[in-house]
C-alpha cells in the first residue's frame, strides 16, 4: 500500500516535471529547427533510366519507402534531412515522359533533375566528364526531304528539325530546333559541387530513341544542334516539366565517346549519381528560409 502511494507521488512529480518541460518547448517551437525547415520543403526528384543510374542514390536515402506505379519505381525518403525522391524511369523518351508526368502530379516536386550516362558528341569531352544541360533538345524529330521510290535515304540531308511543341499549334509542320533551357538555380547549385573524376561543363544534351554510331551523323548533330552528348531521356523530361512549370536540369556523364575512342566505362553511372546527390542537396539548401 505504502509502496503504491510512494510510486503515485513519484509519478505525479514526474508528470509535473514533464508538463514543465513541455511548456518550455512550446515557447521555443515558434522558430522551427533547421531539421523542421528541411522537412517542410517539397521533394526534389532525381531520375535515372536504368538500375545502374538510380540504385546507388536510392540506397543512400534514409526513412525510405518505395512506390511502384505501372513500370515505374519511386524511392521516397530523405538525404541529409532533405526530402528526395529517386525515380527509375526506364529507358527512352516515352518512359521518361510518363514517369515525369506521374511524379509531378503525385509528388508536387520543387524541381526535377534527369541524370545518367551519355555518349560524347564533342571530341574535347572525355569519359567521366559531366555535362550540365544548359539546353536539352530533341534530336529524333525531323521533316525529311522528299525522295521518290528508289531515291534512297540519307539522314545527313535531314536538315529540318520538327518542333513537337510549337508555340503556334495551328501550324501542322512546325520546323525549328527547340531547345529547353536548364533552370538557372539548379545550374548554380551544380557549379558549387566539387567533382574530381573529370571536368564539369555546361552544354547541350541531345535526346532521341536512337543510339548513334555513325561519326558523320554525330558530327552533324554537334555542328547543327551544338550537342555535347546524346542520350535518350533529358529533352523529353524537359518538354513535360516546362509545360507544368517545374524547374528542370539534365546532368549527364560521358560513359562513352566514339569521337575520341572513349571506351564505355560502367563506373560512370555511379559517379554521376554521387555528384548529382550533392547537387540536389546544394539546391535544397538554397531553398531553406533565410
Ligand atoms: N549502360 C550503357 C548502355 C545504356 S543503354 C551505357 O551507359 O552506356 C542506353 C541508355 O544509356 C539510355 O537510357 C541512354 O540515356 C543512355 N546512353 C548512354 N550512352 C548513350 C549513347 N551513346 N547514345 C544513346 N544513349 C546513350
Amino acid at each position: 500500500m505504502q509502496f503504491k502511494c510512494a510510486f503515485g507521488v513519484i509519478s505525479l512529480c514526474s508528470a509535473l516535471f514533464l508538463v514543465g518541460c513541455n511548456n518550455d518547448d512550446s515557447s521555443v517551437s515558434q522558430t522551427p529547427t533547421v531539421q523542421e525547415q528541411k522537412q517542410k520543403l517539397q521533394p526534389i526528384i532525381i531520375q535515372g533510366a536504368l538500375p545502374v543510374e538510380s540504385e546507388r542514390m536510392a540506397s543512400k536515402l534514409e526513412n525510405k519507402t518505395v512506390e511502384t506505379i505501372g513500370g515505374w519505381t519511386f524511392w521516397k525518403g530523405t538525404y541529409n534531412g532533405y526530402p528526395m525522391i529517386i525515380s527509375k524511369t526506364r529507358m527512352g523518351m516515352s518512359n521518361s515522359a510518363a514517369a515525369t508526368a506521374l511524379a509531378i502530379e503525385r509528388y508536387k516536386p520543387i524541381a526535377i533533375i534527369n541524370q545518367g550516362t551519355s555518349g560524347g558528341h564533342d571530341p574535347d569531352l572525355h569519359v567521366y566528364d559531366i555535362v550540365l544541360g544548359k539546353y536539352a533538345t530533341n534530336i529524333g524529330a525531323f521533316r525529311t526531304p522528299k525522295q521518290p521510290v528508289g531515291g534512297g535515304s540519307n539522314s545527313l540531308t535531314w536538315v529540318e528539325a520538327f518542333d513537337v511543341l510549337p508555340t503556334d499549334e495551328s501550324d501542322p509542320e512546325p520546323i525549328a530546333i527547340r531547345k529547353f533551357e536548364g533552370d538557372q538555380e539548379l545550374l548554380v547549385a551544380a557549379h558549387k559541387v566539387r567533382y574530381d573524376k573529370g571536368e564539369v561543363v555546361e552544354g547541350t544534351i541531345g535526346s532521341a530513341d536512337v543510339w548513334n554510331n555513325e561519326l558523320d551523323r554525330i558530327q552533324f548533330f554537334h555542328q547543327r544542334y551544338g550537342t555535347s552528348v546524346e542520350e535518350m531521356e533529358a529533352a523529353s523530361v524537359a518538354q513535360i516539366a516546362s509545360q507544368l512549370n517545374v524547374p528542370f536540369l539534365g546532368i549527364r556523364i560521358l560513359s562513352n565517346n566514339i569521337t575520341n575512342n572513349g571506351a564505355y566505362d560502367p563506373g560512370t553511372g555511379e559517379a554521376c549519381q554521387e555528384y548529382v546527390l550533392n547537387v540536389a542537396e546544394e539546391y535544397m539548401k538554397s531553398k531553406l528560409p533565410k
